[in-house]
């Protein structure tokens, strides 16, 4: 039996969201560095479903729900913000973007995309981390990141 992953699982996802902002609220205070309200707002976006959201939908709810008009570059800036203190990855084969679950400890992103429901699951395996900095030291390539993307169908569409 292969293991259902909480993305896969009915659950409170409102117990998720509020873990990942108090995460988020922690890890800034301790790091120094300022959660904002709209910062704050925005992983809360980020944070509405296991599925990666792109920029552009995050401005539509922002000015929608919020009848706050933020520009463009002020989401893209809150969005760095997040990315660079990995409360967020960046899914870059949908242009999107996805919360991190354990945000405390430095990983690289590794996904289970599916291509029916787009749910977005994490892998956590330093094992394919390795690898990949292994294979690229032999050919003398220097790893600096890596976010490995994996398409295909998730266990929810495979049963459907
Ligand atoms: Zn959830
Ligand atoms: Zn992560
Ligand atoms: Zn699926």
């Amino acid at each position: 039996m292969p293991k259902t992953p909480l993305a896969n699982r009915p659950h409170d996802h409102s117990h998720c969201v509020h873990s990942a902002l108090a995460e988020a609220d922690a890890l800034c205070a301790r790091q120094g560095v300022r959660l904002t309200a709209l910062r704050r707002r925005v992983l809360e976006l980020v944070w509405q479903s296991h599925k990666p959201l792109g920029a552009y939908d995050i401005l539509a709810v922002l000015s929608e729900q919020d009848g706050r008009r933020a520009a463009p570059p002020t989401v893209y800036r809150a969005l760095d913000f997040l990315l660079e203190n990995s409360l967020v990855h960046r899914i870059a084969s949908l242009n999107a973007f996805i919360g991190c679950s354990h945000p405390e400890h430095a990983h690289q992103g590794q996904f289970l995309i599916c291509r029916e429901c787009h749910v977005a699951i994490e892998l956590e395996q330093s094992s394919i981390s390795d690898a990949i900095v292994a294979s690229a030291k032999e050919v003398g390539f220097s790893v600096e990141a890596q976010t490995v993307e994996v398409v295909g169908l998730c266990g929810n569409c495979r049963s459907a």
